[in-house]
């Protein structure tokens, strides 16, 4: 499955339809998610009160971000945390490297984390000879199956218990078993020795407080506590628009992202931590480095459209009320952020001659727009990053055409890598589709046009139309029609009104004149 990219996602996302095992999972978890979110938010009287203020929150921060960033740096080193600036995954990679090597580190904790996921930490640390061990449940399942995660808070959500009771038998020698409490145990048996023998935890951050320099890491299994408290050293990689001007806010946040994610009212464990321990009997770290991650985040705050993609708080809400990772699962999106904020984001992490398909993977029917407790408009960045392969597509096309007249002319390099990469990226240019608007927006500059294609359709569906209704399994019309047959394969299609709008209005118009006749 980690093979997945996605440069493939078509091909990715057909595999997974067929699927029968990873579908049923996917329905089973995504609809308890759905639910138990809807019961915890109706349980809040001001839930829309809340999302508008989160949303005002963010905003306020991402429009102030290096005022923020400046303060949360000055804070947290105040109280003995090491800040360090990565401007990407490369440069993030080295020093926690870096800082493993300084400490002659071997074996590292690390709890889950998408952020340490986007810049593939763990294959660097392993290019170091170091071990490294997922102590989330979830992701330790995923790391044992040499996979990645398909859900942004349920990494193993694509799996079922037999799945991972197999998985269990084969790794780790387990006698075959589907008992839960058993199979939790054993991984809790392995991990425990881990937390013991580990020179660094690894973390990831929830919320970075600018006012205090606090991180707040949030879970519900109690690793984290132990991933960031019992070895000496502390890394928590942190992106940077995890800051939240003042520690009440956290009030806010904290009643928004449970709720959103698993429907809990606070999830089982928050770990606040401000600094390294103060004295030798405390809890906590001797050493606290925090690296904070650009990774193209500068980018997406530059555009007043994109900026609302780093508001996200990586609930994972809008992955289970999507009908199309429903379907597919995070995996056959060939990132770690799947879904549809996966949609935006990771084209906007990895450029768009990369990821052109990804922003295509959606019906932009809104129900993310509705659930997202941060109130980010995704339908609209995924028109706006549509609308840039568009234009990625048009400019490269017109340079063809010109450099194919002018043999002579230059092209200039700047922008063209990426065109043309957008151009390649498996999001063809469909002549049938442009053929089909260009006649639509005809049709739709003419009344008369528009009242003859009216009637003509209205004929034309009596050849195909059964019981009432185009499409119907077994009628004609997907066997005679192939390109409005993939349409009416797996779904109705409404036939034309016996009467269109403009005759009943006509026809009222006319009784109304009789009715006003003087008799
Ligand atoms: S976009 Fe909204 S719903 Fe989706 S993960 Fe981010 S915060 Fe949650």
């Amino acid at each position: 499955m980690s093979h997945l990219t996605t440069e493939t996602f078509d091909a990715n996302a057909r595999a997974a339809l067929g699927d029968v095992q990873l579908r049923g999972a996917l329905r089973n978890a995504t609809s308890l998610f759905g639910t138990r979110r809807l019961a915890a938010a109706n349980g809040l009287q001001n839930w829309q009160e809340l999302r508008t203020e989160a949303r005002a929150i963010k905003d306020l921060v991402l429009l102030n971000l290096d005022r923020y960033l400046a303060e949360f740096v000055s804070n947290a080193e105040s109280c003995g945390a090491q800040v360090h600036w990565a401007r990407d995954a490369e440069e993030a990679n080295q020093i926690v490297c870096r800082l493993a090597n300084e400490h002659n580190a071997l074996k590292i904790v690390k709890s889950k984390s998408m952020v340490t996921e986007e810049i593939h930490l763990n294959v660097e640390l392993e290019r170091h000879g170091l071990e490294v061990i997922e102590t989330d449940l979830g992701e330790y399942i995923i790391q044992l199956a040499g996979e990645a995660p398909s859900h942004i808070i349920v990494p193993a959500i694509h799996k079922t218990k037999r799945q991972i009771a197999e998985l269990f038998t084969e790794k780790l020698g387990i006698e075959p078993t589907d008992d839960v409490d058993r199979l939790t145990s054993v991984a809790r048996g392995v991990l425990r020795q881990r937390f013991a023998a580990a020179d660094i935890g690894i973390s990831g951050v929830n919320f970075g407080v600018a006012e205090t320099g606090t991180i707040l890491i949030l879970e519900n299994e109690g690793n984290v506590r132990l991933t960031t408290s019992l070895p000496k050293v502390h890394i928590a990689v942190m992106g940077i628009e995890k800051i939240l001007p003042r520690f009440a806010d956290l009030d806010v946040f904290l009643k928004l992202l449970p709720r959103s994610g698993t429907g809990q009212q606070l999830t089982t464990y928050q770990s606040i931590i401000t600094g390294t321990k103060r004295k030798q009997s405390d809890e906590g770290p001797e050493e606290l480095h925090i690296v904070l991650l650009d990774n193209g985040r500068s980018r997406m705050l530059a555009h007043p459209v994109t900026r609302q993609s780093l508001a996200c708080i990586r609930c994972g809400a809008c992955l289970n009320a999507c009908p199309v990772y429903q379907q597919i699962g995070g995996h056959a999106y060939g990132s770690v952020y799947p879904g549809p904020i996966g949609a935006v984001i990771t084209p906007q992490l990895i450029g768009l001659g990369k990821a052109a398909q990804l922003p295509y993977a959606s019906s932009l029917c809104g129900a993310c727009r509705e659930v997202c407790p941060v109130k980010i408009d995704i339908p609209e960045l995924l028109l706006h990053l549509r609308a840039e392969i568009t234009e990625g597509q048009k400019a490269e096309g017109s340079r063809q055409k010109a450099v194919g007249r002018e043999p002579g002319l230059e092209v200039a390099r700047e922008g063209r890598d990426q065109d043309e990469a957008v151009a390649r990226s498996g999001i063809k240019k469909h002549k049938m589709e442009g053929v089909a608007f260009k006649l639509f927006a005809l049709m739709m500059g003419s009344p008369g046009l528009y009242e003859w294609n009216g009637k003509a359709g209205r004929l034309f569906q009596r050849l195909v139309m059964r019981d009432g209704r185009i499409g119907k399994v077994g009628a004609t019309f997907s066997r005679l029609a192939p390109p409005l047959g993939a349409w009416t394969r797996a779904r109705d299609m409404r036939p034309i009104a016996q009467r269109s709008f403009r005759e009943l209005w006509r026809d009222g118009l006319a009784e109304d004149r009789q009715r006003d006749q003087p008799h």
